[in-house]
């Protein structure tokens, strides 16, 4: 199976190529024909499975057509943390760089003044967490009238950080006879539940976890006490014993976990930085600047947080 005979654009198959990719992964296989016409999907699908380039091809391919108009954005893509809506721009900087798109990110901790003149602008792609998009729409900077397509990622990570009643909100204020794609790992049933108010008829596509971990990774399990100092200790232990360790990502599923473990490792002598939701957005980008660096080669990361940089 090549990328070829799926309908995408000539542009955006260039794009694919120049990016290096030989053939779609079976969630891009199974997704692309149908969001190129223009059916609702729901996609199961982990992140590692390409389902990210599964909705951001189609669209460049969709968006050849047609000009956004100020302050109405064309399509709408909502992301659970800013790491990953980030990434997702990353995205179509990469692949729709021979478009002439405007792709706007509105998410928390970057400046209201900046994102409000970008959408005046006219955007084709907007990019956003639910919070800072609702504060946009309630100060009238935004109308999302305009949207043909809402692209709902990382469905279930939302319910887990209590986004549920923003998306459906969200929900309502874009017209009815939108194009929706959903995507989530999980089908907990909060989730199946708004895929039945919100997606009409949809295609619904599975795929299997993304084939276990990259052969080059060295898995190991480590026995330690229950008490978080005997983790600790454990942890302190296993660094100071690798042998050639440049950097290294610890992640805890608690933020406040982060700082505590981050503290603590500071105190016995490590560089190092930490990334969790709480922090606002400058702190983050610059943990993870120094962290690129290797100015702190350690970065204890919150599990959602982290989710973006792998
Ligand atoms: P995602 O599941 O969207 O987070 O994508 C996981 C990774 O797979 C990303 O680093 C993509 O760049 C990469 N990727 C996406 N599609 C393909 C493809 N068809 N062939 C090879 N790599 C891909």
């Amino acid at each position: 199976m090549s990328f070829t005979n799926l309908g995408l654009s000539t542009k955006v198959q260039a794009a694919v190529a120049a990016a290096g990719y030989v053939s779609p992964t079976p969630i891009q296989q199974q997704a692309i024909p149908h969001v190129l016409a223009r059916r609702d999907v729901l996609g199961i699908a982990q992140t590692g499975t390409g389902k990210t380039a599964a909705f951001v091809l189609p669209m460049l391919t969709l968006l050849e057509k047609g000009r956004a108009r100020a302050r109405m954005p064309r399509t709408l893509i909502l992301e659970p943390t800013r790491e990953l809506a980030a990434q997702v721009k990353e995205q179509f900087d990469k692949y729709g760089a021979g478009q002439k798109l405007n792709v706007a990110l509105l998410i928390g901790g970057v400046s209201f003044g900046d994102q409000d003149l970008k959408l005046t602008r006219g955007v084709d792609v907007l990019i956003a967490t639910p919070g800072r998009l609702l504060d946009h729409t309630e100060r009238g900077g935004l109308l999302l009238t305009g949207v043909e397509m809402l692209v709902i990622d990382e469905a279930d990570r939302m319910l887990d950080m209590g986004f549920i009643p923003d998306i459906e909100r969200i929900c309502k204020l874009v017209p009815f006879t939108r194009q929706t794609l959903f995507f989530t790992a999980t089908m907990p049933t909060e989730i199946r539940r708004i895929t039945e108010t919100f997606l009409h008829n949809p295609e619904k596509i599975e795929v299997s976890k993304p084939a276990s971990t990259a052969v080059t990774v060295t898995q190991s399990q480590v026995p330690c006490g229950r008490e978080p100092h005997e983790k600790r200790e454990t942890l302190r232990h296993l660094i100071r014993g690798a042998t050639d360790l440049k950097n290294a990502i610890i992640i805890c599923n608690r933020k406040r976990e982060v700082a505590l473990l981050a503290r603590s490792l500071q105190r016995h002598g490590f560089s190092v930085g930490a990334l969790h939701g709480d922090m606002d957005q400058t702190a983050r980008m610059a943990a993870l600047e120094a962290f690129r660096k290797g100015e702190l080669p350690i970065l204890v990361a919150s599990d959602v947080a982290a989710r973006g940089l792998c």
